[in-house]
């Protein structure tokens, strides 16, 4: 991430978040959200926003990287290895009397040591999921760095598709498309999942030993991250002529995954949106093989917000970058997911997976 992108705009954006949730300032402890503010990618830093004020801290380690990374109009005061005498001073010093906490992150034994070491006539309050909520919305250079992270995964895909999957094990798969993700100069935004006949009904599966073999299917779930952002894209592939099982449910993921795309609009509910599709696959007979939810948000973390689940009260909003990735999962014989990653936009979203979800044949 670049330190203009994590300049004063977001902090600004956190900083008039802060009235309507009843606190006067936010200690931002968690560290993709200290990130995103700041530019920060150390591994102990956290930043204090209220109104005029703006301060980021780090510990001794990281007093050079900071000064490279963090955006302007933060200021760094050095602090040695303790941060939150720090915090408190600046606290007591502006008057502070609602200090918000994100509640999501903090441990209940941190709160405890907040609350002790916290100024007289300071209150901790729970904050929520304030600089989540702004991280939902992408900007221009975020939306970049993540269609750019979408791309390379596709040149990986491409590539193994390429190398051939018939007698390789789901392992050596993973490993190799991985090691060429970092040959071209990203990571893998989680650990991929190849998994190949009955193991593909396992939506979690670690890829293993087994040897991919002709006429079965394998699902391939891979992600890079590129210059701090992430992608996911999942397609199944076909190592020959597959069952009539396996066919039949390919293309029900498949007609319920384009059916879902089209109801990504701003506006819609992430529930509704994850309803499109699962009421499909529901009247093709294999609602109960379907259990997970259809997607997930996108950006510096590999899941954010907004969620498109049963369970979901998010509303989608142009900006957001989601995966659509219905799957159906039949156990101890085959499983399907097609995941594509999309930009919501006023219209139709915008889908940064370019790989084809007609059922490949990879040999
Ligand atoms: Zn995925
Ligand atoms: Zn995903």
């Amino acid at each position: 991430m670049s330190g203009t992108a994590a300049g004063g705009g977001r902090a600004d954006a956190l900083e008039s978040l802060l009235g309507d949730s009843g606190v006067d300032a936010l200690l931002v402890t968690e560290l993709t959200n200290v990130e995103y503010l700041t530019g920060f990618t150390g591994t102990n830093g956290l930043v204090l926003v209220a109104p005029g004020l703006r301060v980021f801290l780090t510990d001794f380690r990281y007093v050079e990287r900071a000064a490279e990374e963090v955006g302007e109009g933060w200021e760094r005061p050095e602090v040695g290895r303790e941060l939150l005498p720090h915090v408190f001073e600046r606290v007591a010093g502006n008057k502070i009397a609602k200090l918000g906490f994100e509640d999501a992150h903090v441990s209940v034994r941190q709160l405890e040591q907040l609350r002790e070491k916290a100024p007289e006539g300071a209150e901790l309050v729970a904050a929520g999921d304030l600089v989540e909520q702004l991280r939902m919305v992408k900007d221009d250079e975020e939306l970049k760095a993540i269609a750019a992270a979408a791309r390379l995964a596709d040149e990986v895909y491409e590539w193994a598709i390429a190398q051939g999957l018939i007698g390789k094990t789901e392992r050596a798969v993973a490993v190799a498309a991985e090691a060429r993700m970092r040959d071209l100069g990203a990571e893998p935004s989680f650990p991929s999942i190849v998994a190949g006949g009955p193991n593909g009904a396992l939506p979690h599966a670690e890829p293993g030993d087994r040897e991919i073999a002709a006429g079965e299917l394998v699902v391939f779930d891979m992600g890079a991250k590129l210059d701090g952002y992430c992608s996911d894209c999942t397609r199944t592939f076909a190592t020959g002529e597959v069952s009539d099982l396996a066919r039949e449910v390919y293309e029900l993921v498949r007609i319920a995954q384009q059916a879902a795309l089209e109801a990504v609009l701003p506006g819609a509910g992430g529930k509704a949106v994850d309803t499109v599709a699962r009421d499909l696959i529901a009247a093709g007979g294999h609602g109960e093989r379907f259990g997970h939810g259809l997607g997930h948000g996108v950006g510096i973390e590999i899941h954010e917000k907004p969620t498109l689940s049963v369970a979901s009260e998010d509303v989608l909003a142009a900006g957001n970058v989601v995966t659509v990735e219905p799957g159906i999962y039949v156990a101890g014989e085959v499983g399907v997911r097609i995941e594509d990653l999309v930009i919501v936009r006023d219209g139709a979203p915008e889908n940064l997976s370019s790989l084809s979800k007609e059922l490949t044949l990879v040999g």
